[in-house]
């Protein structure tokens, strides 16, 4: 149960005055969130200062005033196109009010004639004439105060203007109560840090631009809060790993040796290393939890199988879990074959197969009959039973959190949990979308890969790219093109995936082209596939879902346009989709010129350098992590207030006192344990709170 102190901020918006239920999601898409709390981290990104109240004749051309002034007259315009005037005055002059597209009978209501009236905005001489353009503010005189000050401004949606913004996070601001400290004295003494309703209060009442810095006092406050509220939630679910005992897990090694015999290949050393840790995490009588990065074609699926293996060994199951329909196949196909060959059966389970297969396999699986199964998350679904789960491999590709792990690995009692990503993260980020999770880095690419040419190309010769790409079509070649999402009627100047697939149509043949993208449905996204995979379509077409990992072998170009809009990680991901072959392969990176700063340098690394571990870091550098977390795409946890570029210092600190914390108190139970929970709930860690509870 959420502590009652923190009910009015889990509220939503609609209680707050102003706020009524057509505004209400405008503001929720403007803010990330729908509760009061999501204005609360909505931070300002600017400000104006509207402490100037000089008279009319004395205010400054361009500078924002707020004016004492009465209403002389309102002049309506003889057409549409012309504005509707309102004219004002004081003993020193006159002012025009002007409004484009006005409602006449609005204006009359807030500016009477006769009234006095505070308003504020920016001053402009136009002609022999001051005016000001659509009044940021227009208000009783009684009301001067609350206008008159150093406003915080705040990035907007369309439809919400900025004075609602301000007026409704003020709002929500005047709601945060004073939360009871959870902070230690020591560290708040040291840092000079104010309490968390005066943080809050300090991050929406800047004073001046400085004290929009991350850097503040208030500031770091808030992000360390966050950051202790992250450290705590994954120890406590580090801690309720633990304390289930796991069984171990060993075998004869009789399957795993087989399979080293059947392999076309030997492993390479940092495989070899990622198997023995693992089996060595198997073998302790705690649940394991460890983490396997590699870039993509780093060889995880041979480690995931061994590990898989030595369930089967045990006579006990394993379980691979994929986060999309087409790469659960694919896992299920290139593990298949080999497993056949060793006589291990695998099944494959997903929510697009047929009720009665799918319930013929939960039988199976259910009896124990089959070892080894592949699927989606159709797996943990409340209908599907195993007999005896050992092992759960998450292939995460960064779209499973911390609930899902959890939710597969309650299949069975002292479930061993193995999660493979393809996006190396960089080790201070490793702290806090992992806590202290253990890995194993396939930092060793199998040997024989040649390095994907990568080349720079501006888009406007994408006349010659069309020309390079026929010849490789003629050779047999796969290729793919991707294209930036297109988002609906946003940014205009998108190369939309459609019109690309029309203009590489022309050029090529209709049916050498497939088209993917988010909008399709599962069946037709397959369709496309396949006619890729195995049929006459050389070119595919996509957003980026091609990211997730489909294998191609027969793909040797891949073209990115605009690719100076994707992050490195990205960029590094699609690269990663070709050159899996025996052919040579290319990477095309079709850019816009010029492009900024951060483009070029990214855009220079790529053709640097192929290694992922060292491209995260680059990327984490680059982008600031305050965009790296910020985006789904990364699945690290999206960070409110915190940016580990520029709070790093903070997140080791909240480690360390997270560890203090549960050493000391571990059941969160003294006085400051409970503000602690009071914290968990705040930043939205209920699931570790729940965790906690069970012990
Ligand atoms: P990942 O899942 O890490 O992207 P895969 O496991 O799909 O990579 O492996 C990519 C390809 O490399 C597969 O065709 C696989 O058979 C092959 N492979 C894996 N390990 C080795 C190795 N040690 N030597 C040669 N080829 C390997
Ligand atoms: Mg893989």
């Amino acid at each position: 149960m959420r502590p009652q102190i923190l009910f009015s901020l889990f509220a939503p918006f609609l209680s707050l005055p102003g706020i009524g239920p057509k505004l209400a999601p405008l503001v929720a898409r403007a803010v990330g969130g729908e509760k009061i709390v999501d204005l609360l981290w909505h931070r300002p990104t600017g400000l104006v200062d509207r402490r100037a109240t000089p008279k009319i004749a004395a205010a400054a051309d361009g500078a924002i005033a707020t004016i004492v002034v009465t209403v002389d007259q309102h002049v309506a315009p003889r057409t549409r196109q012309l504005p509707y005037k309102v004219r004002c005055r004081d003993e020193t002059g006159f002012l025009n009010l002007v409004f484009f597209h006005a409602k006449a009978d609005w204006l009359a209501k807030q500016l009477p004639i006769g009234a006095q009236r505070v308003v504020s905005g920016r001053i402009e001489r136009y002609r022999d004439e001051i005016q000001i353009t659509h009044p940021d503010h227009v208000v009783p005189v009684e009301e001067m105060a609350s206008v008159a000050i150093v406003e915080p401004t705040y990035a907007l949606t369309t439809g919400v203007t900025a004075r609602v913004m301000a007026r409704t996070v003020r709002a929500a601001v005047d709601r945060a109560p004073d939360l009871p400290e959870w902070l230690d004295a020591a560290l708040m003494a040291r840092e000079a840090w104010p309490s968390w309703r005066a943080a809050i209060r300090a991050l929406h009442g800047p004073a001046s631009v400085a004290e929009l810095s991350p850097t503040t006092v208030a500031r770091r406050r808030l992000a360390y809060d966050e950051l202790l509220a992250n450290q705590l939630a994954l120890l406590l679910v580090r801690r309720h790993q633990r304390r289930q005992l796991g069984t171990p897990l060993t075998g004869d090694g009789s399957l795993r040796r087989r399979l080293l015999e059947a392999l076309p290949f030997a492993l390479t050393g940092a495989q070899r290393r990622a198997i023995d840790e693992i089996v060595a995490d198997l073998a302790l009588p705690q649940r394991m939890l460890r983490l396997v990065q590699g870039d993509v074609g780093s060889g995880k699926t041979v480690v995931a199988l061994m590990a898989m293996l030595v369930a089967a060994e045990a006579g006990r199951q394993g379980a691979l879990m994929a986060p999309t329909e087409i790469l659960a196949r694919q896992h299920y196909e290139t593990i298949r074959p080999l497993a056949e060959r060793i006589g291990v059966e695998v099944g494959l389970l997903t929510g697009r197969d047929k009720p009665r297969e799918r319930r013929a396999m939960g039988e199976r699986l259910a009896r124990g009959e089959l070892k080894l199964v592949v699927g989606t998350h159709a797996l943990f679904q409340d209908d599907v039973e195993f007999a005896d789960l050992a092992l759960a491999v998450i292939d995460e590709q960064h779209r499973f959190g911390v609930h899902q792990r959890l939710a597969l690995a309650e299949k069975g009692t002292g479930v061993h949990v193995l999660v493979t990503t393809a996006t190396p993260i960089p080790r201070t980020l490793m702290l806090c979308a992992y806590g202290d999770m253990d890995s194993s880095r396939l930092d060793e690419k199998p040997p024989g890969r040649k390095p994907v040419d990568t080349r720079l190309v501006p888009l406007d010769r994408l006349d010659e790219v069309g020309s390079a790409i026929g010849r490789r079509i003629s050779n047999g070649d796969k290729i793919f093109w991707v294209c930036p999402l297109v988002e609906e009627s946003e940014a205009v100047d998108l190369a939309a995936a459609t019109e690309r697939q029309l203009w590489l149509a022309h050029q090529f043949g209709e049916e050498r082209v497939a088209l993917v993208h988010g909008k399709l449905k599962p069946a037709e996204k397959d369709a496309a596939m396949t006619r890729f995979v195995d049929g006459d379509a050389a070119i595919l077409v996509a957003t980026t879902v091609i990211e997730v990992g489909v294998d191609v072998p027969a793909a040797t170009v891949m073209v990115v346009e605009h690719a100076e809009r994707f992050g490195l990680a990205q960029l590094h991901q699609l690269r990663g989709r070709v050159g899996r072959g025996q052919k040579p392969a290319t990477c095309l990176l079709l850019y816009q010129t010029p492009p900024g700063e951060t483009a070029a340098a990214r855009l220079r690394i790529m053709r640097e350098t192929d290694d992922g571990f060292r491209i995260a870091e680059e990327d984490l550098r680059l982008r600031g992590a305050g965009e790296l977390l910020g985006t789904r795409q990364s699945g690290l946890p999206e960070f409110r207030l915190a940016d580990i570029s520029v709070h790093g210092d903070l997140l080791a600190i909240a480690r360390d006192e997270a560890k203090l914390i549960i050493e000391r108190d571990d059941g969160l139970s003294g006085e400051r344990g409970a503000a602690l929970r009071t914290l968990l709930y705040l930043f939205e860690r209920d699931g570790a709170v729940a965790l906690f509870r069970s012990g």
